[in-house]
């Protein structure tokens, strides 16, 4: 018997559902919850992720306005484009779509964004509140990765959480999150040397490397609950995560979880996207309503 999928579209579509119930409540009292997308230059993966979260908003009745600029456009530009969309009270949340290009320092964008429409939660601000304990917005995939661990059921508090990458975007907030849900996380990446020692013990392995077969059957505890965030491409140019799926869903047995790659952590993402515009929408009209 091998471990059982955490079907990351189904959780999806009923977290959606109620992020539409919840945007309609806003609608209505004359607060729609509102997401600025904001795309610099051409690059087409770019193009379709900002298309996605475009339509996500539409589709759940959140209004979204999309900026789209030449690859040309300055960074003082952007930066003023930035304070108009800060001072803006029908958006809510503010996403720059990364990476820009060159001559624009994106840290400078990221930090230009007010803190309470970082609907991202990349900025240092938002890293830093997240560090600290206290509330506010968190990065997208992480946060759609607890969401997945929450939905099996398995309570973190007290088990061993090993997360595999420490970007500041998925493996560093992962971590926290972790820490903050009560697990006891260790944190492994490039100079890990042995990488099993540390997934072998774990209750939760969270692999966000962005290379394939970096989890295999003999690294993982039977039992245990493995989130893949990787993104390949396997030989046959099919998508794929960090885990050896099949063999690791066997060698996790009938008690374990594993998400599949795709249908895992990729529809989460834009899910949270909207969670944080109506968290944000919500604590910005809280006197107003
Ligand atoms: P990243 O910035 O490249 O970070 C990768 C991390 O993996 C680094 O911390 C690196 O360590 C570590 N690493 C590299 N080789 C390793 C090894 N052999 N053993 C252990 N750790 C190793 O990537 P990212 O932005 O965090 O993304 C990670 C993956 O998740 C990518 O495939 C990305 O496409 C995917 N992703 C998916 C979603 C989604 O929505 N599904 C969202 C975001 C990212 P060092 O720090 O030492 O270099």
């Amino acid at each position: 018997m091998s471990a059982r999928l955490i079907d990351g579209h189904a959780l999806a579509a009923r977290l959606r559902a109620e992020i539409g119930e919840r945007a309609a409540r806003l609608a209505e009292q004359g607060h729609r919850p509102g997401l600025a997308v904001v795309l610099v230059g051409e690059d087409p993966a770019s193009a379709v992720y900002v298309r996605n979260k475009v339509r996500a908003c539409q589709e759940h009745g959140l209004h979204s306005v999309l900026e789209k600029y030449d690859a040309t456009l300055s960074e003082a530009a952007l930066l003023a484009r930035i304070e108009a969309l800060n001072a803006d009270p029908d958006v809510h949340g503010i996403l720059v779509q990364m990476p820009l290009p060159r001559h624009i320092d994106a840290h400078k964008v990221i930090a230009a964004i007010a803190t309470h429409k970082d609907v991202d939660g990349f900025s240092v601000q938002s890293a830093g509140e997240l560090a600290s304990g206290l509330p506010g917005l968190r990065p997208c995939t992480p946060y759609g990765c607890m969401k997945l661990i929450e939905s099996t059921g398995v309570p973190l508090r007290g088990r061993h959480a090993v997360v595999v990458g420490r970007s500041n975007t998925v493996g560093k907030p992962m971590a926290l999150l972790l820490l903050q849900a009560n697990a006891t996380v260790t944190i492994c990446h490039s100079a890990t040397p042995d990488l099993g020692h540390f997934t072998r013990d774990a209750d939760v392995v969270v692999a966000a490397v962005g290379r394939r077969n970096v989890v295999t059957a003999d690294m993982v505890k039977r039992g245990a609950v493995i989130i893949d965030v990787g993104m390949n491409r396997n030989d046959e140019g099919k998508l794929c995560g960090d885990v050896d799926f099949a063999a690791v869903r066997e060698a996790l047995g009938p008690e374990g979880w594993l998400t599949p790659v795709p249908g895992g952590v990729g529809p989460m993402t834009v899910t949270m996207l909207l969670e944080n515009t109506v968290q944000a929408a919500l604590a910005q009209t809280a006197d107003r309503r």
